[in-house]
């Protein structure tokens, strides 16, 4: 995965829902990543926006934090929630805070849950405040960045 600082202006690609957004969750081994806890409703308005991004990669970005980096998933990373499971990895969600919007990739749902990493705060209010966007499909490495 890429990684990105925190809050830092997104420039992974250009796309117009994407213009002046900012970064958020996008980790990687031995780089800066706060860790803390979330709460219960967070965690699962996350994985509601993490099941259904609104861009997609093309292939998977494996988790490499952790002891996840010794456990190859050919497939990307699952996780489930009430019985119900998602494929993270390829996903890229856009959430509208009241000031900002973020993009995070899907992966986000398990460094959470699984490696305790708190995003920064308004993103979590964003996420707790935001209304899914219907899916856009992508394939954003046929993107060049701007
Ligand atoms: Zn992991």
């Amino acid at each position: 995965m890429t990684f990105f600082r925190d809050l830092s202006p997104f420039r992974y690609f250009s796309r117009p829902e994407v213009h002046g957004a900012l970064n958020v969750g996008w980790l990687s081994p031995f780089r800066y990543c706060p860790i803390g806890p979330t709460t219960r409703e967070f965690r699962h308005r996350l994985f509601e926006l993490c099941a259904r991004p609104q861009l997609y990669h093309r292939g998977y970005h494996p988790c490499l934090l952790g002891l996840c980096k010794f456990t190859p998933r050919l497939f990307g990373t699952t996780a489930s929630l009430n019985g119900h499971a998602v494929s993270l990895g390829s996903g890229i969600v856009i959430v509208r805070g009241a000031v900002d919007a973020y993009v995070a990739p899907n992966l986000i749902y398990h460094y959470v849950v699984r490696h305790w990493y708190r995003p920064p705060k308004p993103f979590i209010d964003a996420v707790l405040t935001s209304a899914p966007v219907p899916p856009i499909r992508l394939n954003v490495s046929r993107l060049t960045s701007a």
